[in-house]
């Protein structure tokens, strides 16, 4: 390509909010042959809304809340959200650390208490009246993190992100070009595979602690080249690791340094668009 085709087609992106860092990443674009997916942010709208509570609500959503005033987490916004909605008490904790990819613990009155999901518990915690409950909840995509005091859990929380209403279409046409669609989620496998349906994601690889994701990367280029769409939350050494990174314009600074491509809308059709771009640059001066 010549460098004026380079800037032609970078230029046209840029109009349309899709920001290509130089000519080498559009050039980089033709090749994709994998496209890997975050969810939360990405696929998702990323604001997670409390819907259900199994057990005592103000005591549940008000320890978790106290417990999760220190957490930057989507999941924690929801929680504390909620609380001020419903106007509920919110103890005061110490010692509070975040566990990755699992959830956050800290010291309530004395006694050591969490919220996270099931990588924090023993199988033998969860009884089967309450496991029948949490696959319920799993298979209609919501995901599910319990809360527990002292040795005892006290409840569970399920939480609910929507896909943008985009998502759908942005994946078929990559389908439609023939490429594969990949979801990489530290989320639970029935709700990653339950939203994953609802957009027509091929496949999905999920409970992915955040220091694994650029390993999961690294194995998909094994057969061809991927791009990596993130929004940075956990996934910044992912966007780097791929051939081509594509970050959310609404994600941290680490994703626009990370990225190659910055998608400015948000929105998932752009992936698409950047292809089209990438394919009239390459073809046209052949
Ligand atoms: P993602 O890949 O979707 O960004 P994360 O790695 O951030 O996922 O989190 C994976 C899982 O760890 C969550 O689905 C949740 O079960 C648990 N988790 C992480 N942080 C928190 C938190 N602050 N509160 C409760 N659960 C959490
Ligand atoms: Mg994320």
């Amino acid at each position: 390509a010549t460098p004026t085709a380079l800037m032609v087609g970078t230029g046209r992106g840029a109009k349309m909010g899709i920001l290509i860092k130089n000519g080498e990443v559009l050039e980089e674009v033709n090749d994709i042959q994998t496209v890997v997916f975050d969810k939360t942010g990405t696929i998702t709208v990323g604001k997670p809304k409390v819907t259900d509570v199994i057990g005592d609500q103000a005591k549940i959503i008000g320890l978790a809340a106290g417990l999760e005033t220190s957490s930057e987490h989507p999941l924690a916004t929801a929680i504390l959200d909620q609380a001020q909605a419903l106007e509920i008490n919110v103890p005061q904790v110490t010692n509070f650390k975040a566990l990755e990819g699992r959830g956050v613990e800290a010291v309530v009155n004395g006694q050591r208490a969490f919220v996270g999901n099931q990588r924090l518990l023993t199988d033998s915690e969860i009884n089967s009246q309450l496991k029948a409950e949490i696959t319920r909840l799993q298979n209609e995509a919501k995901t599910v993190v319990f809360v527990g005091l002292g040795n005892e859990i006290i409840g569970l929380i399920a939480i609910q992100d929507t896909p943008k209403t985009t998502s759908k279409e942005a994946i078929a046409a990559l389908k439609a070009r023939g490429l594969k669609t990949v979801m990489l989620t530290g989320d639970n496998q029935h709700v990653a595979q339950a939203i994953a349906d609802q957009v027509g994601i091929d496949e999905v690889i999920a409970d992915v602690l955040p220091s694994d994701k650029a390993a999961h990367v690294a194995e998909l280029k094994a057969h061809g080249k991927v791009a990596f769409v993130g929004d940075g939350i956990n996934d910044a050494p992912a966007l780097t690791a791929a051939d081509v990174g594509i970050a959310m314009g609404s994600g941290t600074d680490i994703a626009i340094e990370s990225g190659g491509i910055i998608l400015v809308k948000n929105d998932l059709r752009d992936v698409d668009l950047a292809l089209a771009l990438s394919k009239k640059t390459f073809n046209r001066i052949r």
